[in-house]
C-alpha cells in the first residue's frame, strides 16, 4: 500500500500552505513581503496568515523598524508547534533523535540494537523507545508530526517496503510504515541509509538547484545516493545510487545478499575489512575500530586498509563516468580512515574520464555520526510541512470551526 505524499504539484499558488512555505524557508516573514510575493491583496494575506495562526505554526515575531520608520511585524513558525522523530536502526545500535519543526535536534539517543528481531518485534521496541524519548525531551505527545527511518538496505520509497537488506535479513519485503500503524497514525517515511546522508548534505547547499552529487556511505556497508538538480534521485524503484554490489575481482571475505561471487561490499565493506583484519588477530568491534588501527601505522593493516579504498575507488571512477556528478561527498564511519581514502582518491581519478575528473570535487561529510539523523529529520518535515498538507490541516480546522459555532 503506498503512502499518502504531498506533492509540491498539488499546490495553488498563494495558498495558506504555500504562504507558510515562504515562512518556513524565510523568503519572505512579513505580511507586506507575502502580498508582493505572491501578488495578493493585504486583506487575503491576512487570512492566509490568521488561518496558519489558528493551527499554531506562525507567530508574529517582535516588532521592528523598516527603513521608513514603519513598524512591520515579522512571521516565524512556531517551533515548538510539533517534533519529529528519526530512528536509525542499525546492527550495533539504535539511534533516535527528536527535533522541533525548525529542524533543530533536542534530544538524541544510542541505544542497544533491535534489528535483529523480527520487523514487527522491532517496530514495537522502536516505538517504546520514541515514547521515552519523547517524555525524557518532555515534548508532549500529541505534538509528534511525524518519523523517519533509515535502513541499510534498498527501500520502495513510495511504500516503504524494504528490499534486500545487507544485514537485517528478516526485514526483506518488510512494509514498515504499516508496522508501525498498530502504534501511531503520523505518517512514517523510511528511506535508504546513504539517502539520508545525501539528503543532509543537501541541507547545507539549500537552494541550490544545479547541484549534482554522490554520496557515498562507507560503513558496515557500502551505499550510495544521488543528488540531481538539488533534488533526490531515487530511481524507479529506490534503488538508484546503489553500487555496493559492482562485481570486483574477489576475494569476497563476507557473505553478501547479492547472488555475485564477489561484490564491492564482500570484498571492500567495512564488515569486509573487519573480517580481513580479525582474520590478522586484531579485535575490531565498531567500523571506528577499524580508523583507530589505520593509524597504528602497521603496515599489514595498511595494506588491507589500501586495497579496500582502491576498490572502492575503482567502483566509483565507472559511476562518476556515468552520472558526472560535481562532487562526491563521503559518510560513514571509514570516511574517517586516512589510508583508505587517499587509495580511493587515488583510485578515482586515475580511472575517471578527464572530462568527469577536471572539476571533482571529493570530500569527507562533517559530522558523519549525525548525517543520517540530519538527513532523516529534514526529510520528514519537508513531508509534514509540505504546502498541500498545511493546506488540507487549514480546511479540517475551517470546518471544525464551523461545526463547534
Ligand atoms: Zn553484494
Amino acid at each position: 500500500m503506498e503512502e499518502r505524499r504531498y506533492r509540491d504539484e498539488d499546490v495553488a499558488p498563494g495558498s495558506v500552505g504555500d504562504v507558510f512555505r515562504q515562512i518556513r524557508s524565510k523568503g519572505a516573514t512579513s505580511r507586506s513581503a507575502i502580498a508582493r510575493s505572491f501578488g495578493l491583496s493585504p486583506s487575503t494575506v491576512g487570512l492566509r496568515v490568521e488561518a496558519l495562526q489558528r493551527l499554531g505554526l506562525v507567530t508574529d515575531e517582535g516588532k521592528h523598524d523598516s527603513q521608513g520608520g514603519r513598524r512591520a511585524r515579522n512571521l516565524a513558525v512556531v517551533d515548538d508547534a510539533g517534533y519529529v522523530v528519526s530512528v536509525e536502526p542499525g546492527v550495533r545500535l539504535l539511534k533516535l533523535s527528536v527535533a522541533n519543526l525548525s529542524g533543530h535536534i533536542i534530544h538524541s539517543e544510542r541505544l542497544p540494537a533491535v534489528a535483529s528481531q523480527e520487523p514487527v518485534d522491532a517496530v514495537a521496541a522502536i516505538w517504546a523507545e520514541i515514547v521515552t524519548l519523547m517524555e525524557t525531551a518532555r515534548v508532549p505527545f500529541e505534538r509528534l508530526r511525524g518519523i523517519a527511518v533509515g535502513l541499510p538496505a534498498s527501500v520502495e520509497y513510495a511504500t516503504g517496503r524494504v528490499v534486500m537488506p545487507s544485514f537485517m535479513q528478516s526485514w526483506n519485503d518488510a512494509h514498515v510504515p504499516q508496522l508501525f500503524r498498530t502504534h501511531t497514525t503520523v505518517p512514517v517515511l523510511v528511506e535508504n541509509d546513504a539517502n539520508l546522508v545525501a539528503i543532509s548534505e543537501l541541507s547545507e547547499v539549500a537552494g541550490s538547484h544545479d547541484d549534482y552529487f554522490l554520496a557515498v556511505l562507507l560503513g558496515r556497508r557500502i551505499g550510495g545516493g544521488l543528488v540531481a538538480n538539488g533534488e533526490p534521485l531515487r530511481g524507479f524503484n529506490g534503488a538508484a545510487g546503489e553500487f555496493g554490489h559492482t562485481p570486483v575481482a574477489g576475494p569476497a571475505v563476507i557473505p553478501c545478499v547479492c547472488s555475485l561471487d564477489a561484490c564491492l561490499e564482500s570484498v571492500a565493506s567495512g564488515a569486509a575489512v573487519a573480517a580481513r583484519l580479525s582474520a590478522l588477530g586484531h579485535t575490531v568491534d565498531i567500523p571506528s575500530d577499524i580508523v583507530a588501527l589505520g593509524r597504528s601505522g602497521d603496515p599489514r593493516v595498511l595494506a588491507i586498509l589500501r586495497e579496500a579504498g582502491t576498490h572502492i575507488g575503482a567502483a566509483l571512477a565507472s559511476n562518476v563516468n556515468f552520472f558526472n556528478p560535481r562532487r562526491v561527498v563521503l559518510g560513514g564511519a571509514l570516511s574517517l580512515s586516512s589510508p583508505l581514502v587517499a587509495a580511493l582518491r587515488a583510485e578515482l581519478f586515475q580511472k575517471c574520464l578527464p572530462i568527469a575528473a577536471q572539476d571533482l570535487d571529493i570530500s569527507a561529510i562533517d559530522d558523519p555520526d549525525t548525517a543520517g539523523a540530519r538527513g532523516a529529520l529534514r526529510l520528514l518535515l519537508d513531508e509534514v510541512l509540505a504546502p498541500a498538507r498545511i493546506d488540507e490541516l487549514a480546511q479540517l480546522a475551517l470546518v471544525d470551526e464551523k461545526a463547534t459555532s
